[in-house]
């Protein structure tokens, strides 16, 4: 009877899996033709310089509109997109789209562009990036990657010489999620990144948790002694901004300050300039 059960479970996750594979199999084939069937798009959030409260920057952020599922979050396919190597044309539209949106502002606001693990490992990285500036004509120095410590565990050596080529163009690295990966001192130091990003794990209740505010000023220190920008990612409530505006803590980005949105949703048109809104006259939050 044992024996019965074992093979029933055993067929039920069979069939589980099955299902799985399957449902995986028809997304990745959705997102083949994601590009050209025009369904992804760029939503911006702003970042905050968090004592003077303006726009310093925005951070693009990929969406998929899928034809009959809806809106994908970036969290649902950019793993598929990696796995199926889609990533690398993904990744191409992302940098030229976001670069191509940028140069077009008034204004010498920097982009932010998140950079996955595989196309850290592609060797045709910095020529791509490189490529882009060119003919979008973006400076480099207004561009920004952001890249976890998860692209870089793979092949070391690779990466360093990757981010190197990169930094040697102008444009800054920020080592995004910082705390959530592995060995972030020893890769804060190896890599010589330009700004580090905390994780929006340790700012949730920062103001309430003793540990996260620990953690919090530790890496600020960090951030201060090594000269480096520090972001801290995901605020949501006003008392988690204010212990930050306390500490030395430099840029602010998340929902309390903007939801990520259309970019033409943070420009002022003012006599035929575009200029950014100062985060007092951000929308409101009810935007996504
Ligand atoms: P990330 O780069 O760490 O981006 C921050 C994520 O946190 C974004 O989610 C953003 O919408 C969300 N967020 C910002 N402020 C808040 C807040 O106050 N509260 C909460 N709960 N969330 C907040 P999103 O857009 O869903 O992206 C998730 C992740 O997907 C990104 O994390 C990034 O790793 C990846 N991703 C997004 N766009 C791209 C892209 O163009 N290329 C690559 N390779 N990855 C991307
Ligand atoms: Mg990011
Ligand atoms: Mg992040
Ligand atoms: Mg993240």
């Amino acid at each position: 009877r044992a024996k019965h059960d074992g093979r029933g479970i055993y067929r039920y996750f069979e069939a589980e899996m099955g299902a799985k594979v399957r449902e995986r199999r028809l997304l990745e084939n959705d997102l083949r033709h994601a590009i050209s069937r025009n369904q992804l798009r760029l939503v911006y959030q702003p970042q905050i310089d968090i004592k003077s409260g303006e726009v310093t920057g925005f951070e693009a952020l990929v969406r998929w509109e899928h034809p009959v599922n809806g809106p994908i979050p970036p969290s649902d396919f950019i793993p598929i997109a990696e796995e199926s190597g889609l990533i690398l044309q993904i990744g191409e539209w992302v940098m030229r789209k976001a670069c191509t949106d940028a140069a077009s502002w008034k204004n010498q606001l920097s982009i932010a562009v998140n950079v996955s693990a595989v196309q850290m490992h592609n060797t045709g990285l910095p020529d791509m990036i490189m490529q882009t500036l060119s003919q979008t004509g973006l400076s480099p120095a207004r561009l920004e990657i952001e890249i976890t410590e998860t692209a870089l565990v793979r092949d070391m050596n690779r990466a360093i010489h990757t981010l190197r080529q990169i930094k040697a163009m102008g444009v800054r690295v920020a080592m995004d999620d910082f705390g959530t990966g592995y060995s972030s001192l020893a890769n804060l130091r190896a890599f010589s990144f330009d700004k580090i990003k905390i994780d929006r794990s340790f700012i949730k209740s920062v103001d309430s948790n003793e540990q996260s505010a620990a953690i919090v000023r530790a890496v600020l220190g960090l951030g201060a002694g090594l000269n480096l920008p520090v972001v801290a990612e995901g605020i949501e409530r006003i008392e988690e901004l204010d212990f930050l505006r306390g500490e030395t803590c430099t840029e602010a980005q998340g929902f309390l300050l903007s939801r990520p949105a259309d970019i033409a949703t943070f420009f002022a048109v003012t006599s035929g300039e575009v200029r950014a809104l100062p985060a007092s006259e951000l929308p409101p939050r009810a935007l996504k």
